[in-house]
Parts: structure tokens; C-alpha cells; sequence
């Protein structure tokens, strides 16, 4: 079974654990990574034989426009990841469409496509934002992968669907979830990001195969560039816990990823999207 391989575009500096310490109107001054390691991340994909699609933020688009070029050229999907990663909950329907509209237009700019599908920032689609699909869908996205179906601190939707489904009535929208397994009478995140890197690998190979063969659905897996960059500097400022999420086993994240990316089957989300739209309730 196809499985959805996804990279949200951010640079060190711009993910959620950081947003009280490190001021948007910083982020310019700051040392840039995010395209050498979203090179490496082609890279890796390029060596697995693998395609997945680039939840990109127009920031780093409007900045990057090579990159996206790159991966354009490299057969991967460009998709949108907002504009500077403000999760959808802290906006309303109004900012969040010129969110949207400014990152179109700036991955537009840089690599000609449009882009089908959203991600989120910090999977910020939840019950407090009923409007965010319907604008989604007003604004031509064909699917959206913004929801975790599960508790945690910072973010979640428990009472969210597992899989694919179409959340405006009347609209042809898909929303595939990040994947969960339930196990023991509990639903557990393991789609990617600081999951994978901080768990043994045998829980994400395990739960993928238990996602394609229990109940019979491809996994929705993530990652980000700066999760293969030890080198990246270090945010005294912030929560320790963010920091231990942030920073542990960052080294040996590239091989436990490529191991990954060859031991199961791996495509762009829209290709996802388009074998789930007969399952999509
Ligand atoms: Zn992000």
C-alpha cells in the first residue's frame, strides 16, 4: 500500500516550541539552514528512490525560490504550509485566507505550481476553528493533512476522524489526519515528527504496518528538515521540555529515516489523496 511521505518546510527557528522566545521579526537575522537540509532531505529521498511532497511555508518560499524549484524539478509536490507559521487556532476566517492567499503566491512565484494541499502549522485545524475547511475548500485546495486525531499538550483533536474524510458538506475536500494506532483502548500519535525520532524505530514500522494491514488505510508520516541537522544552534531560551523534544537524537535521525523510506511504500500525498477519495466518507 501507497503511503504518504510529507516534509514541512520550516527552518530551526520557526517551529512552535520557539514562538514565545524567538520573535518573527527576528527570523531574517538569524543563521539560515533551511535549504541545505531540505537539500539533504532530497537528497535522501533521491537515494531511498522515494517522491513525497513538501508542505511548504511561503516564507521560505518567497526566500528560497531555488529550492522550490529543485524540488519541483525533482518530481516531488510542492504544498502549502501556511505563510510564517501561525497556527490556524490563534487566527479567523479572514486572516486565515490571507495566510493562505499570501503563501500561494509565493510558492506560485517561485516553482509555477499551485498548490493542491495544505498542512497546518502544528496541526492547528481543531475544534476551535469549524471554519478552517470550508475556506480551504473556497480557496481550491483539493485535500488538506492538518488534523491530529489525538491528545497532547500542545496540540489535537481527540474526537477527529482517523481517516480520510470530506469535512464540508458539498465539497469534494479531503482531510487526511496524521496517522494514529489504537491499542489497549488508546489512540496513540505516530505519523512522525518528534514521535519517530524520540521512539525506538520499531514503533513506527510496526504501527505503519498496523495502520495498512489492520485497518487497511495507507499512514500519513512527517518530518522536517532540521530533524537531520545536529548542527543547528541551540535556543537557551526556551521550556526544557521543548528543548529535550527539540534537540534529542537529532544525529541519528537520517539513517533511522532512510531505513524507513525502504522498508515500506512511500509516494506524494496527492497520489494518497487520490486512492483515498473512493474511501473518503
Ligand atoms: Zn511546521
Amino acid at each position: 500500500m501507497l503511503n504518504a511521505l510529507s516534509v514541512d518546510v520550516e527552518d530551526w527557528f520557526q517551529v512552535g516550541a520557539f514562538e514565545n522566545v524567538i520573535a518573527r521579526d527576528a527570523w531574517d537575522g538569524l543563521e539560515q539552514r533551511v535549504e541545505r537540509n531540505a537539500d539533504a532531505v532530497l537528497a535522501l529521498f533521491e537515494e531511498a528512490g522515494v517522491k513525497g511532497t513538501f508542505f511548504t511555508l511561503g516564507w521560505v518560499a518567497e526566500r528560497y525560490p531555488a529550492l522550490l524549484r529543485r524540488i519541483a524539478e525533482a518530481g516531488h509536490e510542492v504544498a502549502s504550509h501556511g505563510w510564517d507559521h501561525k497556527r490556524v487556532f490563534t487566527m479567523t476566517a479572514a486572516t486565515f485566507r490571507a495566510d493562505l492567499e499570501r503563501a500561494r503566491i509565493a510558492i506560485e512565484d517561485s516553482c509555477g505550481q499551485t498548490p493542491a494541499g495544505y498542512r497546518a502549522p502544528s496541526f492547528s485545524i481543531d475544534k476551535r476553528t469549524p471554519w478552517a475547511h470550508r475556506v480551504l475548500a473556497e480557496e481550491g485546495y483539493v485535500y488538506s493533512s492538518s488534523v491530529a486525531p489525538i491528545r497532547h499538550d500542545h496540540y489535537g483533536w481527540p474526537e477527529a476522524p482517523r481517516f480520510a474524510h470530506r469535512p464540508v458538506a458539498g465539497s469534494n475536500l479531503i482531510e487526511l489526519p496524521v496517522t494514529t494506532v489504537e491499542f489497549a483502548g488508546r489512540r496513540l500519535a505516530a505519523g512522525g515528527g518528534g514521535f519517530f525520532r524520540l521512539l525506538p524505530y520499531r514503533f513506527s514500522d510496526w504501527a505503519i504496518r498496523r495502520a495498512n494491514r489492520k485497518d487497511g488505510r495507507p499512514a500519513i508520516f512527517y518530518f522536517h528538515p532540521w530533524e537531520i541537522d545536529p548542527g543547528q544552534p541551540r535556543v537557551a531560551g526556551a521550556p526544557l521540555k521543548s528543548r529535550m523534544r527539540h534537540y534529542s537524537r537529532l544525529s541519528a535521525m537520517r539513517p533511522k529515516l532512510l531505513k524507513l523510506l525502504k522498508s515500506h511504500r512511500w509516494g506524494r500525498t496527492d497520489e494518497v489523496v487520490a486512492s483515498e477519495q473512493s474511501r473518503a466518507s
